[in-house]
């Protein structure tokens, strides 16, 4: 079938002119087309949990469907579901807040694309410690905002010197997040205080915790919130149902901040998707005041994976793996495999020509670093079979054995 071509008075919005798909689809993308076509391609490039979605979210999903609950929820949220995400920060996190500072979104996505769109004039900067995730740095550039990609210490971790040294007067917001994708790294509780003791001395710049792998922490895990009380008042937690909960598909997250940003996201949101889907908003609430223990269970099994992944990859020579706080990502430095050559003379030349060959030879798909602003490394999820995981270290360190 000939697909439709459009019009030659098609153009795209300057904003959006130079917006692509991102690496970690475009990997995920040639790997799917290597398995159509035949090829055995291990692909560990998303970062989806491989775990269902807790059945008794289901059960109480959907007898409230059958109670006929699906109604055009308050563009807010529900008001059932903001104070289950107040108790929640409570009992599980430690701090509180009151059902007026929270939004629920269609996803954290949107949470953090609210609240750019609701702050962010042309050519205000956002402190991004690299590597961080690829979509903060396109929704910043979307919205005409400026990233300021900040350098980490060895372990991946944002010092106060370096916060210090990158704050202008043009800055509105630094994110965090943590535990961190792609570098797992979780900020302990001292981290935190040293980075806020810096930000009091900038009141004009405000602070994005994102903490959707709160649950996925294999040490002990500090809010920004409760490392840094008095900065509430310029403090927005965004958290989801989607990676804690392996609830990715239902499309739901939420932030809890000060009321006037919260109103201000709420009036954005009003104008694009309106509320959440009232579907995943009543399996939200299901999720967050049924039985929790599937957290930790899940968490451990996670961290089994991790400790697989990151002994194989140290293994392997011109390979160097830190071991993860927490998410389900590794982000091994390959700074060593650059400069050698393949068997039929191609150069590695960087991160991207080492993953390529990883595919190409090794039949294994992972993410170029150079897409999370943070070269010479590359992402790997371990959200996936751990047969899947052994098969995929084994291929990696026969990929990378052929190169000299
Ligand atoms: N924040 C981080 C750090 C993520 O890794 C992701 C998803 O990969 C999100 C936010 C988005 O979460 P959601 O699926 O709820 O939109």
């Amino acid at each position: 079938m000939t697909k439709l071509r459009a019009a030659k008075s098609f153009r795209r919005s300057d904003s959006a002119a130079s917006l692509q798909l991102s690496e970690i689809v475009r990997i995920t993308e040639s790997a799917k087309a290597m398995i159509a076509s035949g090829d055995n391609v291990l692909s560990f490039g998303t970062g989806e949990p491989d775990f269902p979605t807790p059945p008794h979210v289901i059960e109480a999903t959907y007898r409230a469907m059958k109670r006929g609950e699906i109604v055009y929820p308050p563009t807010q949220g529900l008001a059932q579901l903001r104070q289950a995400i107040c108790d929640d920060a409570q009992e599980q996190t430690g701090f509180s807040a009151n059902p007026d500072e929270v939004i629920i979104c269609t996803g954290a996505k949107q949470v953090l694309f609210n609240a750019f769109q609701a702050t962010l004039n042309p050519a205000d900067e956002v402190i991004l410690p690299a590597p961080y995730w690829t979509s903060y740095a396109d929704i910043i550039g979307l919205l005409g905002g400026v990233t300021v990609s900040v350098e980490c210490d060895a372990d991946l971790t944002l010092t106060p010197e370096v916060l210090r040294a990158a704050i202008t007067p043009r800055t509105r917001w630094l994110l965090l997040n943590s535990p961190g994708n792609p570098s797992g790294k979780l900020y302990s509780r001292d981290e935190l205080v040293a980075l806020a003791n810096v930000l009091r001395d900038f009141e004009n710049v405000w602070i994005i915790a994102d903490e959707i792998y709160q649950h996925i922490a294999y040490e002990p895990f500090c809010s920004f919130r409760v490392a840094a009380r008095d900065l509430a008042d310029r403090t927005l937690i965004v958290n989801g149902v989607s990676k804690s909960y392996a609830m990715i598909g239902w499309r739901l997250g939420w932030g809890i901040g000060p009321v006037e940003l919260i109103k201000a996201m709420v009036a954005v949101q009003g104008q694009s998707t309106s509320p959440a889907s009232a579907v995943s908003q009543i399996a939200a609430t299901a999720a967050l005041r049924g039985p929790q223990e599937l957290l930790q269970e899940r968490c451990a099994s996670f961290q089994h994976r991790r400790d697989i992944v990151v002994d194989a990859l140290n293994q392997v020579p011109g390979l160097t793996c830190r071991v993860p706080g927490g998410a389900f990502y590794v982000y091994p430095n390959c700074d060593g495999v650059i400069g050698l050559t393949t068997a039929d003379g191609s150069k590695i030349s960087d991160d991207a020509d080492y993953c390529q060959h990883v595919l190409s030879s090794g039949k294994v798909a992972i993410v170029p670093g150079r897409a999370f602003g943070l070269p010479a490394h590359f992402r790997m999820s371990y959200a996936y079979a751990e047969a899947d995981l052994v098969e995929g270290c084994r291929r990696i360190a026969a990929a990378t054995a052929e190169l000299s």
